[in-house]
This record gives structure tokens, C-alpha cells and sequence, in this order.
């Protein structure tokens, strides 16, 4: 059972999954719906957006192991955690 809505703490805790593209069509549409009307998450999400951008252009120029991507995208969560 899918909510109609999403809070922002929802939204939050999807948005490393929706950035991933783990989330179903369902779940991507209500984290897009949310991002739609919330400044405050749509921020959020583009700050992430470029981040991961950043490092996975670098990643590309450089070989690194394949789960360190996953570690460092957890740092991030992690240290977001802290800032909240
Ligand atoms: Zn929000």
C-alpha cells in the first residue's frame, strides 16, 4: 500500500533510491510530485543530484573498486543525517 502523499522525511528517505533509480514507477512518481511542490526537497535533491554527478564523472576517469561508490554515497547520507 503506497501513500498518495509524501512527507519530506519520506521524501528524504527515498531520494538516494530514487537518485539510484531503485524506486518503482510509483514510488519515483510520488517522490517527483513531492519535489514539485516542496522548495525545501527540491533543493535538497539537486544538491545530491550534482554531487553524485560530480563523483561519478570522476569515478569514470578513474578505476575504483565498484562498492566504493556505494560506500561513499552512504558517507553522504550518513553526514546529512548529522546535519539535520
Ligand atoms: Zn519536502
Amino acid at each position: 500500500m503506497t501513500p498518495n502523499r509524501l512527507t519530506c522525511e519520506e521524501t528524504f528517505r527515498r531520494l538516494n533510491d530514487y537518485l539510484d533509480r531503485a524506486l518503482s514507477p510509483e514510488e519515483k512518481r510520488l517522490v517527483e510530485e513531492h519535489l514539485e511542490t516542496c522548495a525545501g526537497c527540491a533543493r535538497e535533491f539537486r544538491f545530491e543530484m550534482s554531487l553524485l554527478d560530480n563523483l561519478r564523472a570522476k569515478l569514470s576517469r578513474i578505476d575504483i573498486p565498484e562498492d566504493m561508490l556505494a560506500r561513499i554515497t552512504r558517507r553522504l547520507e550518513e553526514a546529512r543525517r548529522e546535519c539535520e
